[in-house]
């Protein structure tokens, strides 16, 4: 029987009420909704996974008393947990769990669990296994703040139970610098030190996706599945570059599904959330969000300043604070640089025995900073060329098939291949949507009027320069 579940669950909030400071009521208890009640289940819906982790962890007993006083005894609660919440194509994706009964992972969309037929896998030995983790990076030296505390948090969730919290996956993201290798590979370490027995390995997109090609040419995929699939943590950093690798796709959603039914932990980091990651396959997309997906942010001035003692110190090296504060000012770029800076400062103390103060740092900055060449974002490259050409961004990326747009596009498009990781198909799509054959087309003219039209080759060549001197300039 259907009942009016707004006013049951108003009055479940009076009782709560009760029990909880008004904080953690408008935190916890306000964004519930309560979306059914159905004969002595009353189903409300939680805004995220951390969320329902959350309730559970710690307030089962006050939701426990309010759902009996209202409606009996035997009364229950049912969870739906907003794992995604869509957007203008998809529908928001719903997850049902039962309250206080654990976390029923099977539940959750098994559709297109693919099993692999059980092969004998040779044991390996977690001593002998190399994880490839940097020793370096550990929580101690992470600095924690505003923009990682969440992402820190789950971090450390994780390092003492993997596999087992529903931060599984775990998802960082965020931009160039942030932490996300810093803070996975700590996870790694704190796991690796105090669980020597489990297998833990850290492989950024890359050496997977090479890993993977090799046994694909040397017919040694068995080989290479049945070392990952006794992983007990693993670590992919950077999966973003996955993007349009769809065998490489392929194989990861077995591993992952593998991992990931056998309860083993797997944590990814990308730079920008699952939903805006482009070339994946939707089946992996979507497996991506069942855990937690955390985000860090560019550092804000204090935690700059925190980052920077920290790391002075830790090399037994005294930094004066203007010229901390002076670098958490100036550094604006990101972290890596900031690193860059920071090293080059501790060799000027220790090896030509200077003592460090403003005038060394502004000179050790100066000539870093020449030095620093990011990689150039599509965007980038799209805006610098349609300057350098005066035409019109929107119609360079546009349908026009005049002349003097098309060969505006076709040199975006050139760099774009030459300066960023993504396929041609990728490509493609950031220009109006073209196909791969328009890309590689596109390419061919390029490079074959570069050949013939010396005026042409010179444009080309300025703009190589000032693309490549984007952040020095
Ligand atoms: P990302 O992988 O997000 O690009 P990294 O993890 O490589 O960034 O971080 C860049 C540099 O900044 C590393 O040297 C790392 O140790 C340092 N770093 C980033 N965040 C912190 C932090 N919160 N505390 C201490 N060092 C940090
Ligand atoms: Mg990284």
């Amino acid at each position: 029987m259907e009942v009016d579940c707004s006013s049951l669950w108003t009055d479940c909030l009076s009782i709560i009420r009760q029990q909880v400071d008004e904080q953690n009521f408008t935190t916890w208890f306000q964004p519930i909704k309560p979306l059914r009640a159905d004969g002595d289940v009353l189903t409300i819906q939680v805004p995220s996974q951390f969320f329902y982790e959350w309730l559970e962890e710690h307030y089962v007993p006050v939701l426990k008393s309010a759902i009996h006083t209202v409606l009996g005894p035997t009364a229950r609660l049912e969870y739906s947990v907003v794992v995604d919440s869509g957007n203008q194509k998809n529908p928001p994706l719903l997850v049902n769990y039962p309250n206080a009964n654990g976390i029923k992972r099977s539940s959750m969309g098994s559709e297109g669990m693919e099993n692999y037929s059980p092969f004998s896998l040779k044991a390996l030995n977690p001593q002998q296994v190399n994880s490839r983790l940097n020793s370096s990076y550990t929580f101690d030296n992470f600095v924690e703040g505003d923009c990682n505390r969440l992402a820190r948090s789950a971090g450390v969730a994780v390092a003492k139970k993997p596999g087992i919290t529903s931060f599984n996956p775990l998802m960082l993201y965020g931009g160039v610098g942030v932490g996300k290798t810093h803070l996975v590979q700590a996870i790694g370490n704190e796991i690796k030190k105090s669980m020597p027995e489990k297998i833990v390995l850290y492989v950024d997109q890359n050496d997977f996706t090479s890993q993977f090609l090799n046994a694909l040419q040397n017919h040694k995929l068995q080989e290479f599945q049945n070392f990952y699939l006794q992983v007990d943590l693993l670590i992919l950093d950077d999966v973003q570059f996955l993007a349009g690798r769809e065998k490489t796709q392929e194989m990861f959603f077995h591993i992952f599904n593998q991992l990931h039914q056998s309860g083993k932990q797997i944590i990814m980091t990308s730079d920008c959330p699952p939903r805006d990651l482009k070339g994946f396959q939707e089946r992996l997309l979507s497996r991506f969000k069942w855990g937690l997906t955390a985000d860090l942010q560019e550092p804000d001035f204090e935690t700059k300043l925190a980052i920077i003692h920290r790391k002075m110190q830790s090399d037994g090296i005294a930094i004066p604070t203007d010229v901390a504060e002076y670098l958490a000012l100036s550094v604006d770029t990101n972290l890596r640089d900031m690193e860059g800076v920071l090293n080059s400062l501790i060799f000027h103390a220790t090896l030509l025995k200077k003592d460090i103060d403003l005038d060394l740092a502004k000179e050790v900055l100066k000539n870093i900073v020449k030095e620093i060449q990011s990689d150039v974002s599509v965007d980038f490259i799209q805006k610098t060329v349609a300057d350098y050409f005066k035409v019109e961004l929107e119609s360079m990326k546009g349908k026009v098939k005049k002349r003097e747009i098309v060969i505006p596009r076709q040199v975006a498009m050139y760099f774009c291949k030459r300066y960023t990781q993504l396929t041609l198909a990728l490509i493609g799509e950031n220009f109006g949507g073209r196909d791969h054959s328009t890309v590689i087309h596109a390419l061919e003219s390029v490079e074959d009027m570069m050949k013939t039209d010396a005026n042409f080759k010179n444009s080309v060549e300025e703009l190589t320069k000032k693309l490549k001197l984007r952040i020095a300039s």
